[in-house]
């Protein structure tokens, strides 16, 4: 399938919509916007970065996309900050920071960023930023993560670099810590055109259960996850574990490995030990996971779960959701603004939550059709690409008229 062009989302978001956003943009005229992030494959910052920066360009927004660089060293104290941050208990040696420093440092000298606007993703290269000293451009930090707890030593530390930026953006209100500098809500967003969430001949979604040798004779319960702690991967088998006892059903785990992340295998070890060799658990683990097939496993399940105990949005939730499927998602981070409990998915607390609404939503199906139901058009209403476009275009506004509350457009 041809990549998909902005005129092709009026048959979703109708024309309107796809109206606004040139008219915003010919107010903000020509710019340029540099994306940086630490990963160019897996999880749902890249995930987005590959839709947003093609349609921001096609908007007229020169928009670029550079990866940082880092031996495995930098990734595993990367990855130790990205778990502080989420709230885990530990403490760093200054050896830790310094390494961090010297790989931005590395990284800023090898990288130009001369773009009107730098828009930096995650604490990975947020301090890329230090070595910037005269600047004509604004820089804004963009925090996907879940900073609902974090850890003192390691927020000090990067708020040090965060409050250089000009502005900052969180994925909810509920993560915005005490800053010097402006803060925007931005949520996230799915592109319903991508191969991940369009539609699929039913045909196919057969063929890649035939291919993963997941028979179809049960209900499927689902979770699409990087094996990381926060996603509760060992609780969902528990759970699943649990339900089963008076529901029949199969549990299917997917996760693929993002480049930035060298926790996978451990967890994973984790998850097939919890597993054992129950015969209804199907645990698949990608290199590379391909867009379409992930979609095909969202739409072959009769559940989807995220049972993340930290997160900082989660955009499977909001792909299951807008493939009509009931969704089971822990009440942290990101999720309660996808999931109104009751109304368009489940919120849990625990394993035996979990378990709990498993067994509610195969008992009762006119509920969980409805959930999807409610769910699809939540998705539409507020996490769907055209809406992050205008974001980034709105933002670009803000920065221009910094302190106003309000822009009046000719
Ligand atoms: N994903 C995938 N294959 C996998 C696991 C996840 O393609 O095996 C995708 C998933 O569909 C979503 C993104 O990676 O688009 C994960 O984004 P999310 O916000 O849910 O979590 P993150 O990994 O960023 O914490």
């Amino acid at each position: 399938m041809s990549i998909p062009k902005l005129s092709d989302y009026k048959d979703v978001v109708g024309r309107d919509v796809v109206g606004e956003l040139y008219t915003l943009a010919s107010h903000v005229g020509n710019r340029s916007i540099k994306m940086v992030n630490s990963t160019a494959v897996g999880g749902g910052v890249a995930e987005m970065l590959h839709r947003v920066v093609p349609l921001l360009n096609e908007l007229g927004i020169e928009t670029g996309w550079e990866v940082i660089k880092g031996g495995a060293d930098f990734f595993d104290i990367t990855k130790a900050f990205h778990n502080a941050l989420q709230g885990k208990e530990e403490h760093f040696e200054q050896q830790v920071f310094k390494t961090y420093l010297a790989y931005n440092e590395m990284n800023y000298q090898e990288m130009s960023f001369d773009e009107d606007l730098i828009v930096i993703h995650d604490p990975q290269p947020a301090a890329l930023i230090h070595w910037q000293k005269k600047r004509k451009n604004k820089w804004v930090w963009r925090c996907h993560i879940d900073m609902s707890h974090p850890n003192q030593q390691v927020w000090d530390f990067l708020r040090s670099y965060v409050e250089l930026y000009d502005a900052a953006i969180f994925s909810s209100p509920l993560f915005s810590p005490q800053l010097k500098i402006p803060q925007y809500r931005f949520y996230p967003a799915i592109d319903p055109l991508a191969d991940k969430n369009r539609e699929l001949d039913d045909d196919y979604v057969t063929s890649v259960m035939e291919k993963y040798e997941i028979p179809r004779d049960k209900p499927i319960v689902t979770q699409i996850s990087r094996y990381d702690p926060w996603k509760d991967p060992v609780g969902v088998i528990q759970a699943f574990k649990m339900a089963r006892r008076h529901v029949d059903c199969r549990l299917l785990m997917v996760g693929d490995k993002a480049a930035d992340d060298p926790e996978a295998e451990k967890i994973l070890a984790q998850v097939n030990e919890a597993a054992g060799d129950d015969p209804d658990i199907k645990i698949i683990f990608l290199t590379h996971s391909i867009p379409t097939e992930i979609n095909a496993f969202q739409r072959a399940s009769d559940i989807v779960l995220q049972k993340s105990i930290r997160e900082g949005f989660a955009l499977t939730v909001s792909e299951a959701l807008w493939k009509y499927r009931p969704v089971i998602g822990g009440a942290v981070g990101g999720i309660p603004a996808q999931i109104i409990h009751g109304y368009t998915g489940m919120l849990v607390h625990s394993v035996e939550g979990a378990s709990l609404q498993i067994r509610t939503l195969l008992q009762q199906a006119e509920l969980a059709k409805r959930l999807g139901q409610n769910g699809h058009q939540r998705v539409k209403d507020e996490f769907l690409i055209t809406t992050l476009l205008k974001r980034y275009l709105l933002l670009l506004l803000a920065l221009d008229h910094p302190g106003k509350s309000t822009i009046l457009l000719d």
